[in-house]
């Protein structure tokens, strides 16, 4: 199959495009090169797909007018992952400009895309950010939905708003991810993992926001990937496909679905720190802060619905997956680290 996936210089889309070129099908890859964080991080993964053969690679921002419907009409795929997005939450605070233009605009243009030249399926990633201050855990698709608390989210919301309503008209088979906080090899090195590494090895102080209290439900890059091949080789949604529970609030009336996936076993930021100590085999100097405004003092996905529809969940625990993390780092960043 050809796949079309957005976002191939990033952190899962880079994964994913790896795991769908292995499988022996061919990927476009479209990604803009953001200068978010560490463009040569970008630039790294991209060169190991460049290697292997059915990738093609393009590189423009998706919010361009014209750009993807132009690509789509070249590359006819038969699937698209859309990854592509301006992530983070504290970032959004400061750019919110970023969120609109590239999660908003962006994902309108993929959408007017695979309204132009239909596809068989549409993924779209979007975040557990989404549940905003959900105060019931763990958190189901089905629950009520709840006023973002950040622009990162709302602009995430509102991908997913926009996907639902094109999945009713135009008949797009939608499936929408709720990812829980990834890590792993070749990760972001905004989020926390990469920041603490960075800092501890260079025998800086890190900042502990929450005072270490903040759970997450940390989910390792090569479950996060296993779970959308599986969820990429389930049929389409078919209209009013599930969720659908006995409290659902949100049945979906176009062929659309929305799943989390997360393992549902949260972990403190305290004790994901003391498993990177073990791993570094340093004790970070940490400074312990109050909770940032828009962060949440808990995330934890339900796995049930993710479960029963691929009879898979994450489940890699922190002291295998940080490990991994670590021995990428200290390889990619040189011995010396
Ligand atoms: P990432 O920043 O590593 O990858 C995103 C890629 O998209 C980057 O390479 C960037 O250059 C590109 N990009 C950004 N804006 C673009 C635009 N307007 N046009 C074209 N390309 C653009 O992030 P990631 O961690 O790989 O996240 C992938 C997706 O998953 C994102 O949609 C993100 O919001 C979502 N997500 C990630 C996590 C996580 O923990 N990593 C959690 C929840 C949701």
């Amino acid at each position: 199959m050809r796949f079309l996936v957005t976002g191939t210089a990033g952190f899962i889309g880079f994964h994913l495009a790896h795991r769908l070129l292995g499988a022996g099908h061919e990927v476009v890859g479209v990604d803009g090169l953001t200068d978010y964080y560490d463009v040569a991080l970008k630039r790294a993964r991209l060169a190991r797909l460049e290697a292997l053969p059915g990738f093609a690679s393009h590189e423009f921002l998706l919010e361009e007018p014209g750009a993807f419907m132009t690509l789509m009409g070249e590359a006819r795929p038969d699937v698209v992952v859309h990854l592509a997005a301006q992530a983070g939450v504290r970032y959004s605070l400061e750019h919110p400009e970023a969120y609109v233009a590239g999660n908003v605009v962006g994902t309108f243009q993929v959408l007017e895309g695979c309204r132009a030249h239909p596809v068989r399926h549409l993924l779209f990633a979007s975040t557990s950010s989404a549940y905003g201050g959900n105060p019931t855990v763990p958190f189901r698709e089905t629950d009520r939905a709840v006023w973002p608390l950040t622009i990162y989210a709302a602009s995430k919301l509102a991908g997913e708003a926009m996907a639902h309503s094109y999945a009713h008209l135009w008949k797009i088979p939608t499936t929408a991810f709720r990812f829980f906080t990834v890590y792993g090899p070749w990760g972001r090195p905004d989020m926390a993992l990469f920041l603490f590494t960075r800092k501890i090895l260079a025998a800086e102080p890190i900042e502990v926001y929450d005072h270490g209290r903040a759970v997450r439900d940390f989910t390792y890059i090569d479950d996060l990937v296993e779970s959308i091949g599986r969820l990429i080789d389930l049929p389409p949604p078919p209209p009013g496909a599930a969720p659908v529970s006995p409290a659902d609030t949100l049945s979906p009336v176009a062929p659309f679905r929305m799943v989390n996936i997360g393992g549902g076993r949260p972990v403190s930021v305290a004790a994901m720190l003391d498993a990177l100590e073990a791993a570094l085999g340093v004790r970070a100097v940490r400074h312990l802060r109050d909770l940032p405004p828009g962060d949440v003092e808990r995330t934890e996905a339900s796995p049930d619905l993710l479960r029963d529809l691929v009879g898979y969940v994450p489940s890699t625990p922190l002291e295998v997956g940080i490990p991994a993390f670590v021995a990428w780092y200290r390889a990619h960043y040189g011995a010396g680290c």
